[in-house]
C-alpha cells in the first residue's frame, strides 16, 4: 500500500506572518470547516463545512508545498489553522509528514476537539508548537462552542499537550458578554500551570452572530484584576490586545 492520498480541504495561504509562530517568521495556512459553531468566531467563513469540489484546483496541499520549496531559508515556520486544522485526517498527517522532511517548524492551531489527531501528530513528532483554544470553563462548553462537546475530549486535550507538545500554548477569547472574571477564573483552573496562557481581546471585525459585535471589552483596569485572579492558577499567564 502506498502513502496514504494527501487530500484536505484548504482555503488560503498568508505567505508571510511574524505574530502566528512565537520567535519564528512563518506561513499560515487556512484549512475549511470546524467542529464547533462559536457565535464569536473570527473565521466564519472557515468554519462552515464546504464541499470538496468547491475549493479551487490549484490550492491543494502539493501547491502549498511547493511554495515552501521557494522559501527555504526564508522562512523557518507553517502555521496550519482553520477552521479547525484536526478534522482533515490522514491528509493533514501526511501533509505535516512533508513540512517536516523539508526542515520547516510546524505549529498547529486547535479547538482541542480532536485528542487522538493531537496525539498522533505528537507521537509521529510532526509538530513543534499547538495552540488550543480554551473556550471557557469545561461544564459551559456547549453554549460557548454552539454545539454538544464532551468535556472529557478537551481535558484529555489539554492533557496530551501540556504532557507532550514540544512548546505550547492556551488561550482564551475574552468578551464581556462570554465570560465573566469568575468563568475567566474558572477557565484558567482547566490549565492550571500551563506554561503559556493568554486571554486574547476579541477581534470585533466580524462574528458568526453579529449581536456578539462591539462593546464587548473589559477596560485595561478590569482585565489587570482579572489576570491577578488567574495568576492564582497560572501564574505564566499574559493578556493579549488590551
Ligand atoms: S473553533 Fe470556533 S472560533 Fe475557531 S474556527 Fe471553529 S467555530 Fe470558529
Amino acid at each position: 500500500m502506498g502513502p496514504a492520498p494527501m487530500v484536505m480541504r484548504l482555503a488560503y495561504l498568508q505567505r508571510f506572518s511574524l505574530i502566528d509562530y512565537p520567535g519564528a517568521l512563518c506561513a499560515t495556512l487556512f484549512t475549511r470547516g470546524c467542529t464547533f459553531r462559536c457565535p464569536w468566531c473570527h473565521n466564519p467563513e472557515l468554519a462552515a463545512p464546504v464541499a470538496p469540489e468547491t475549493v479551487e484546483d490549484d490550492f491543494v496541499p502539493g501547491a502549498v508545498l511547493d511554495f515552501l520549496e521557494t522559501r527555504r531559508g526564508k522562512l523557518d515556520a507553517l502555521t496550519i489553522t482553520g477552521g479547525e486544522p484536526t478534522i482533515q485526517g490522514e491528509g493533514l498527517l501526511s501533509f505535516a509528514r512533508a513540512v517536516k522532511d523539508m526542515g520547516f517548524l510546524l505549529k498547529i492551531d486547535t479547538n482541542g476537539s480532536h485528542p487522538d489527531m493531537l496525539r498522533r501528530l505528537l507521537d509521529e513528532r510532526l509538530v513543534d508548537y499547538i495552540a488550543m483554544d480554551v473556550k471557557g470553563p469545561l461544564d459551559r462548553y456547549e453554549s460557548l462552542a454552539g454545539v454538544a462537546v464532551d468535556p472529557a475530549t478537551i481535558r484529555r486535550s489539554i492533557e496530551i499537550i501540556m504532557n507532550e507538545a514540544p512548546d505550547y500554548e492556551f488561550r482564551t477569547t475574552v468578551a464581556r458578554s462570554l465570560l465573566s472574571p469568575d468563568a475567566l477564573e474558572e477557565t484558567s483552573r482547566t490549565v492550571e500551570g500551563a506554561g503559556r496562557y493568554f486571554l486574547q481581546k476579541m477581534g470585533m471585525e466580524k462574528t458568526l452572530d453579529p449581536s456578539f459585535m462591539g462593546g464587548q471589552d473589559y477596560e485595561p483596569e478590569e482585565i489587570r484584576h482579572i489576570l491577578a485572579r488567574v495568576r492564582r492558577f497560572v501564574p505564566a499567564a499574559e493578556t493579549r490586545g488590551w
